[in-house]
């Protein structure tokens, strides 16, 4: 029997009082694939993603990595960018890759990988500018730096194109592809569905913490008669 590969959610439930925000929620995110979870405002990304990091305790649910069942350190493996990046404010930039490298015991290297994430990310320039002094796009660009040169298997963006400017988006399109292409397992949360189109491989749609749509993104482009991504989308989140 094949090992099932990537990471495997299943009933994942949480709970807000009486607001059930994820509802029994399964999927599976591949390696060496982006899932894109899109949704309305509230229907449940956020808190899915969190619950996945470790960062929110589901009420149920479990997980696990290539048919390896995860536990409370799932920290080495998932990785999350969130929706408001979050730095070391008195660490340069430089010194948050540092951080990473000695926490990772990244291998003799990830100095020039870290460089030319820096550079592709305009960044290299800014390297000796401490947390507080950066602003949010920065911040997010050095949490994407320090992310990807971490390497995680499993990678987890909140809304990452929010904040960026267009350079930025597009270099951290190809950064996603290349980790993609390295094997990573990665799901971002987007309200654009323009560029969910241009990047994911497989789309999870939620709404009201239940998904209403699961398929591969060239179904949803090339199937329901032509419909637009953007139709499907507005018609199953009615
Ligand atoms: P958006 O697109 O607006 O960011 P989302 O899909 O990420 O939305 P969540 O932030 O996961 O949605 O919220 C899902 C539901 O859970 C919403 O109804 C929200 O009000 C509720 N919720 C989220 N966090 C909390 C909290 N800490 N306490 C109470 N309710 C919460």
């Amino acid at each position: 029997m094949m090992t099932p590969d990537g990471l495997a959610v299943a009933h994942l439930t949480r709970r807000f009082g009486k607001l059930t925000a994820v509802d029994d929620l399964s999927f599976r995110a591949a390696r060496g694939s982006i899932l894109g979870l899109l949704g309305p405002n509230g229907a449940g990304k956020t808190t899915t993603l969190l619950c996945l990091a470790g960062l929110l305790r589901p009420d149920a649910g479990v997980l696990a990595l290539d048919g390896q069942p995860l536990g409370a350190d799932r920290g080495r493996v998932i990785s999350l960018i969130p929706e408001t990046p979050e730095v070391y404010g008195m660490l340069t930039v430089w010194e948050h890759l540092v951080f990473v490298a000695k926490s990772c015991k990244l291998e003799a290297g990830w100095a020039e990988r870290g460089r030319e994430l820096l550079e592709r990310l305009d960044l290299y320039e800014r390297r000796d500018t401490i947390g507080e002094a950066l602003s949010k796009g920065m911040r997010q660009k050095t949490l994407i730096a320090a992310t990807a040169l971490a390497g995680a298997p499993v990678l987890l963006l909140d809304e990452p194109m929010i904040g960026l400017d267009p350079k930025g988006q597009r270099e951290l399109r190809a950064i996603l592809s290349d980790l993609r292409d390295a094997g990573c397992a990665i799901i971002l949360s987007t309200h654009l569905l323009e560029s969910a189109e241009a990047i994911c491989d497989r789309v999870l749609v939620l709404n009201f913490g239940h998904a209403v749509i699961s398929a591969p993104m060239a179904e949803l482009r090339f199937g329901e008669f032509g419909r637009s991504l953007e139709d499907l989308f507005l018609e199953a989140t009615r």
